[in-house]
């Protein structure tokens, strides 16, 4: 199977995230890799993902019980044949696994690399079908860093016994360790190495709340005319009337989607490819066979699907590494479509929760009061300084200290006992008894009125706002009612301010609606 289904079906994610895609491929084509990628950046998924796209075994040397055994049971979880051959394991466990390999039943095992040193193990391995070597936490080969395995050593032998293909996975990006890696796993030959942060400097970050959105786009492509650019839609249907829009004011644009022909998808994507200024209005389908290095601007006319998503998408633009903009609406719409995505979905109740903190997080983003850069690389890892390139530093919002009004709904949701939607937080903050408050007794709770003086929109803005920083949590197993996260009790405490951006509240207008 390829990549892109069995990254949806097996591992439940969206997009690839930055750098994996490229990886992926490399391995899944048995090439020699090295792949040095920020901690938290996905590294296991680059081996994971190809294991499943070959025939065979694939053998992962990794240093800790533990990070194996959680591995080998989401994978398991997730319906692949994994295991794991570790001194932990107890004979019957171990017996199980070399009778699976014998049958040549798994696609991943995991081993520690101490495994290799016993007699039986390599002559094993060469009877087992083995089509590539993984090693993760590569750089412990390396006597240069601090984290040298002796064991390590080994897996060179294994590499040249079992005479497959090799990929090789390390957040250690220093040059001595990594030709101490070469020297070490690949006996010489030069793998193919990806040294890939996150960041993509020239790439311009702007997001706005829906307001007027045809025209917002229309506007950001007219001030880009002739320049070529890419806008996202949320529906097919969306792809074409705005492409009619546009064409109306005079700019060149086609749309593109899954419902076409292969044959008219295929025209457009050659179009776009060969000529200057074209605007395509596209759903997620199209991108991944893109190769165009000069796409100067990429547009969302509605909220992306997650982070990986959206950075995936807008990667897309400034290829060359001249400046490309990119522009990013998010609506009430959008929120109230995506959280129904994702409860009315097949996913099991935990996935479910994933991804809602997931859209949270790329709501964060949206309404972020800081540098968007810092945010998005902080989502993958990575930290960084305000970037100067994006529309919060162009501009930066007023803000405001929140935290007596986060720790007033903080303490409506305690109060109600955890189990109620936004709504009705608020109902309870200003003092609205309704009935299902007077039923509940929640008007003669402590809190109940204590936030007359903020209108029924800006405590919107601010939960929504509270949600975005992973402050309160929509929580599946009580339909959807607001969750304190850990983060909150320090706010709780006092130890924590909270920081909001006045725009957004004094707004007022309900430019997204919070989950109620
Ligand atoms: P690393 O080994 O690079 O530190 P992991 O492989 O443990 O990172 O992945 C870190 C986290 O990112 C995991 O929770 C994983 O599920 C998640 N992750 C990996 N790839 C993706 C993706 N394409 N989309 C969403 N989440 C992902
Ligand atoms: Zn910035």
């Amino acid at each position: 199977m390829s990549a892109a289904p069995l990254l949806r079906q097996v591992f439940g994610f969206d997009g690839f995230r930055p750098g994996q895609q490229e990886i992926v491929e490399a391995v899944a084509e048995g090439q020699n890799v090295l792949a040095i990628m920020p901690t938290g950046g996905g590294k296991s998924l680059c081996y994971q993902l190809p294991a499943l796209m070959r025939d065979g075994l694939t053998v992962v040397i990794s240093p800790l019980i533990a990070l194996m055994r959680d591995q080998v049971r989401a994978l398991t979880e997730a319906g692949v044949a994994a295991a794991a051959l570790t001194s932990g394991n107890s004979e019957d466990e171990n017996a199980e696994v070399w009778r699976a390999l014998s049958a040549r039943e798994l696609k991943l095992l995991y081993m520690a690399p101490e495994r290799l040193a016993s007699g039986g193990t390599i002559p094993m391995l060469k009877r087992a079908g083995v089509q590539a070597i993984a090693v993760d936490e590569a750089h412990c080969v390396s006597q240069w860093g601090h984290d040298f395995r002796p064991d390590y050593l080994r897996v060179g032998e294994l590499r040249a016994a079992l005479g497959v293909p090799l990929g090789a996975f390390t957040a250690t990006a220093d040059s001595e360790t990594r030709e101490e890696i070469v020297a070490r796993l690949f006996g010489g030959a030069t793998p193919r190495t990806f040294l890939r942060g996150f960041d993509r400097p020239n790439i311009h970050l702007a997001f706005q709340p829906k307001d007027g959105p045809r025209a917002q786009i229309l506007n950001f492509a007219q001030a880009r005319r002739g320049q070529s650019g890419i806008v996202y839609c949320g529906t097919r249907a969306k792809t074409e009337t705005l492409a009619a829009a546009l064409n109306d004011t005079g700019l060149p644009a086609v749309a593109y989607h899954g419902g076409m022909e292969a044959e008219a998808r295929r025209a457009v994507e050659t179009r776009f490819q060969r000529e200057d200024g074209l605007i395509v209005t596209a759903t997620v389908a199209f991108g991944m066979g893109i190769d165009k290095p000069d796409i100067r601007w990429v547009a969302h006319a509605d909220l992306p699907k997650s982070i990986e998503a959206y950075y995936q998408e807008i990667g897309r633009g400034g290829r060359d590494g001249a400046p490309a903009e990119t522009l990013t609406l998010y609506g009430a719409d959008d929120v109230r479509l995506r959280r129904g995505q994702i409860d009315e979905g097949l996913a099991p109740p935990d996935r479910k929760q994933a991804d809602h903190a997931r859209l949270n997080a790329l709501l964060g983003l949206a309404e972020s009061a800081t540098c968007r850069r810092v945010a998005l690389l902080g989502y993958f890892g990575e930290t960084a300084e305000p970037c100067g390139n994006c529309d919060i530093c162009d501009a930066p919002p007023e803000t405001f200290d929140g935290t007596e009004a986060a720790q007033k709904v903080l303490s409506a949701v305690l109060r109600t006992g955890e189990s109620y939607g936004a709504g009705h937080i608020i109902d309870v903050l200003i003092g609205n008894a309704t009935d299902r408050i007077s039923q509940r007794g929640h008007d003669r709770l402590p809190t109940f009125g204590v936030g007359r003086d903020i209108p029924k929109g800006q405590w919107q803005a601010i939960i929504r706002q509270m949600l975005g920083r992973d402050l309160v949590r929509p929580d599946p197993e009580r339909h959807g009612g607001l969750a304190i996260t850990a983060a909150a009790h320090a706010v709780l405490r006092g130890e924590e301010r909270v920081t909001l951006r006045r725009d957004l509240v004094s707004k007022a207008r309900p430019a997204v609606a919070i989950r109620t």
